[in-house]
């Protein structure tokens, strides 16, 4: 049985841990709760540090010295992060769930996830780039495919 149906998040080594994410990039998209419904959006306005071709973090080691806010994802945060993307393997598995079969844990590259329509990459601009984030709204981070 595969490590990830068979241990609970937090019996997971770090390796294991940090392997389970799927590197999609959605965590790197700024969001928008609405005031007054509380109801988050996603934009394609990235972080400043992400690689909006590759579409990954162009200093994961270095990234909360150059952006402090940046949420590093842990079992101890993980129930509280309810803005991560419902296709992100860390919610997946919080709420019971089974990784998706274009996981790269399952097909052993991330040619799946990026056919399955989970990548950021070139899909984003910089945030630093961007005047109305409002005018950046988009839908498809949302979108879960098993
Ligand atoms: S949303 Fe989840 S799976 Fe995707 S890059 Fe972020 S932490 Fe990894």
């Amino acid at each position: 049985m595969a490590f990830w149906n068979e241990k609970t998040l937090a019996q997971m080594s770090t390796e294991e841990w940090e392997s389970l994410c799927d590197g999609c990039g959605k965590c790197c998209l700024n969001k928008l709760i609405d005031d007054e419904t509380e109801e988050l959006y996603y934009t394609n306005a990235a972080c400043q540090l992400l690689d909006n071709q590759a579409g990954h973090c162009q200093n994961y080691s270095e990234r909360f010295k150059f952006v402090p806010s940046c949420t590093k994802v842990t079992v101890d945060n993980i129930e509280s992060l309810t803005w991560l993307p419902d296709s992100c393997a860390y919610r997946r598995l919080f709420v019971g769930r089974d990784l998706p079969t274009w996981h790269p844990l399952k097909t052993g590259s991330k040619q799946a996830m990026i056919l399955a329509g989970m990548s950021v990459a070139g899909k984003v601009t910089c945030e630093t780039k961007i005047r109305d984030i409002e005018d950046h709204i988009v839908l498809w981070p949302m979108k879960d495919v098993e």
